[in-house]
């Protein structure tokens, strides 16, 4: 399957026969999993918008790993539409799961059957940063890493949740770290990435912030908060040249997590306080 003519060419398993799966060299092939609910972005943005981030920074971070690790192979399973979003299904569109333990179980049952064919590594792709379906992400790493020798990782909560958007970003002078639906950072990344999805009408919505994170919201929807129009931030701000250094960061910490998994580096950690606050979550 290997062909270094054909860095651009991005392996999708659909695609593939179980001979051909069968022939990948089982210590030297990464599969990325994009993974990411359907789910209302306010009234400008389509609800696939995480999803289609998350696919699109993982083809992109796959381009470049054909080129920069070519000895290896790099997969890239099905997109799948799935997340918990309960937070905002009182918006037409957002598909959530009915629990957040399903998350779990479908990240587990996906790596298993990888697993079992003596397959080792995964890379979770989502760009749904709910603490709730993270957490079914992480357990499920922590249950197929003990279980089977498989090394995963989810590289963009880690990003997400450090101070490093903000420290690397252009100056804006604004916090874009309350840019956390459907704001300023996703519109941006939409306006660069899909422009012709993104609804003119996006110039005319007005800032509005809310801490979705804090104790305080637990067991509340986004209208409970005020939040009429499902979008926490400001994306009258959006700026498609912030959109591409947005996705491009996405891609390189997609890319650079790959990388560190193959050279057998400990994945980069969650700060504390968010691993705090998802260990303290109940399974909903
Ligand atoms: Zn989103």
């Amino acid at each position: 399957m290997k062909n270094k003519n054909m860095n651009n060419k991005i392996i999708k398993f659909e695609e593939l026969s179980w001979k051909q799966i069968d022939a990948f060299d089982k210590d030297k092939t990464v599969f990325f999993l994009p993974i990411s609910p359907m789910e209302e972005h306010g009234p400008h943005l389509p609800v696939g918008t995480d999803f289609l981030i998350s696919r699109d920074a993982s083809t992109e971070a796959i381009k470049h790993l054909n080129i920069e690790k070519s000895d290896y192979c790099f997969v890239q399973l099905p997109a799948v539409p799935i997340g918990y979003c309960k937070f905002n299904s009182d918006f037409p569109g957002t598909i959530s799961l009915s629990s957040s333990k399903t998350v779990k179980d479908i990240v587990f049952s996906i790596g298993e059957s990888l697993a079992c064919h003596g397959f080792k590594y995964l890379v979770i792709c989502t760009y749904h940063m709910a603490l709730t379906h993270l957490k079914g992400i992480y357990k499920a790493i922590k249950k197929l890493e003990s279980k089977y020798d498989m090394k995963l990782v989810e590289p963009w909560s880690v990003y997400f949740y450090s101070d490093q958007i903000e420290k690397n970003e252009p100056k804006l002078g604004f916090d874009t770290s309350k840019e956390v639906h459907a704001g300023f950072r996703e519109t941006s990344l939409m306006k660069y990435q899909y422009p012709y999805l993104v609804d003119e009408s996006y110039k005319d919505l007005q800032s509005i912030y809310r801490d979705l994170n804090s104790p305080k919201v637990i067991g509340k929807k986004f209208k409970d908060l005020g939040l009429k129009d499902g979008y926490v931030g400001s994306p009258a701000r959006a700026d498609p040249d912030y959109g591409r250094w947005f996705f491009n960061q996405t891609v390189n910490a997609y890319k650079n997590a790959a990388i560190d998994l193959i050279d057998g580096k400990k994945p980069k950690e969650l700060p504390r306080k968010v691993k705090q606050t998802m260990k303290a979550l109940f399974w909903q």
